[in-house]
């Protein structure tokens, strides 16, 4: 479809592909009218929220005639206690999105570059170009590596001169499900200038239990040049609230803080985030269940003649041998809905979200009827 309004666009918009979301289960169901359908495809919490963050969620509603707080207090207050960190070095956002966003508004443009690793978080490509900044992608561990696919720092290294301004690393990475241990991030902080930020992308935090993963956010008082990425999006089930937030030094938070549009996250999002923070039994039942969920859905998919990606994440990323979109499409009329990764340059690549014990199976099941076809 030719556009014209494409000459009057900034020059990265021109190249933009908008991000593929998971496929709503609601739009599933009024394509084939069928019901009782399975997401497996955005990595949520199949547990749902803390019910203390739907309590505190519920306690805010009668003041949403109320802007929010567009400082956050409250909810800053909550973070610098968790972490052991001043509230002037914390950025809350609409997701941690939003938070990308504000890094790529603050440090790229034209004549600045960022770098990636191949088969890294598409929104990294998404807001790099969106700030028409030259975006490097370096090669990702070659597929007999212990970490396939996962990010290579010394590739990604050799990609940064004085016009790199963010790097953007996913530890642990979607949708690979791989991590870097604690001596490869410190040997790439210690190789980058201090005039480079290093973004570190820790979505997955909670569900990682490797001796050698490190916590960037522990990093933070030796490296003013790192920002370290959480959401509530994922081990804290609060998706579709939308809260994430950065980690960084007070000088650093100044800068992305003066562009972030003072009411986000909205007032529901503040409370119940501030609330799921301290519900450790639902974060720890969540984390146990995934890991329990995720060796049996692993070995489910290897059963099957599959191989897998090792993860330490709440999905599994699978080699299906062929075209990974028609596998998609058999699964979707199955009422089985999980990601296709032709988009990130994986086209025989599924990846798929661990669920609850009955939902894994139905996956299970219905993988083995469309790969038997
Ligand atoms: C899901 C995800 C996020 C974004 O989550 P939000 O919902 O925007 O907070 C960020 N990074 C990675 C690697 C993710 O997988």
């Amino acid at each position: 479809m030719s556009n014209p309004w494409l000459e009057y666009a900034m020059p990265g918009i021109r190249g933009l592909r908008p991000y593929e979301p998971g496929k709503p289960i609601s739009e599933l169901e009024r394509e084939l009218g069928i019901s009782d359908i399975v997401k497996l495809a955005s990595n949520e919490n199949p547990l749902g929220p803390s019910p203390k963050a739907m309590a505190a969620a519920e306690s805010v509603l009668a003041e949403s005639a109320l802007y929010p707080d567009g400082n956050a207090f409250a909810l800053k207050r909550a973070l610098a206690a968790y972490h052991g960190v001043e509230q002037d070095q914390i950025t809350v956002g609409s997701g941690s999105d939003h938070i990308l966003e504000l890094v790529a508004r603050v440090f790229l443009g034209p004549g600045r570059s960022s770098v990636v690793s191949r088969y890294a978080f598409a929104i990294y490509n998404i807001v790099s170009q969106a700030a028409s900044s030259e975006l490097r992608v370096a090669e990702a561990n070659p597929v007999d590596h212990a970490m396939p696919y996962g990010h290579d720092l010394a590739a990604m290294r050799e990609l940064v001169d004085e016009s790199t301004r963010v790097v953007f690393i996913a530890n642990p990475n979607n949708p690979t499900g791989t991590w870097v241990p604690r001596r490869e991030l410190l040997a790439f902080l210690d190789g980058v200038s201090r005039n480079t930020v290093v973004l570190v992308d820790e979505a997955y935090f909670d569900f990682v239990h490797e001796p050698e993963y490190p916590n960037a956010a522990e990093l933070l008082p030796d490296y003013p040049n790192l920002v370290v990425m959480r959401t509530f999006s994922k081990a804290f089930g609060l998706a579709g609230l939308r809260v994430g937030y950065a980690l960084a030094s007070r000088k650093l938070t100044d800068l992305i803080n003066r562009v972030r549009l003072s009411f986000n996250p909205n007032s529901l999002a503040q409370a119940a985030a501030a609330a799921a923070l301290d519900d450790r039994e639902h974060l720890e039942e969540t984390v146990a269940m995934t890991a329990r969920e995720r060796a049996r859905l692993d070995a489910g998919l290897r059963e099957l003649g599959l191989s897998t990606i090792p993860s330490v994440c709440n999905f599994v990323t699978a080699d299906v041998g062929r075209p990974g979109r028609d596998i998609f499409q058999a699964l979707l009329r199955e009422g089985v809905i999980v990601r296709p990764l032709d988009g990130y340059g994986m086209p025989t690549h599924l990846r798929i979200s661990v669920g609850l014990p009955e939902q894994n199976d139905r996956l299970l099941s219905a993988m083995k009827k469309v790969l038997a076809r």
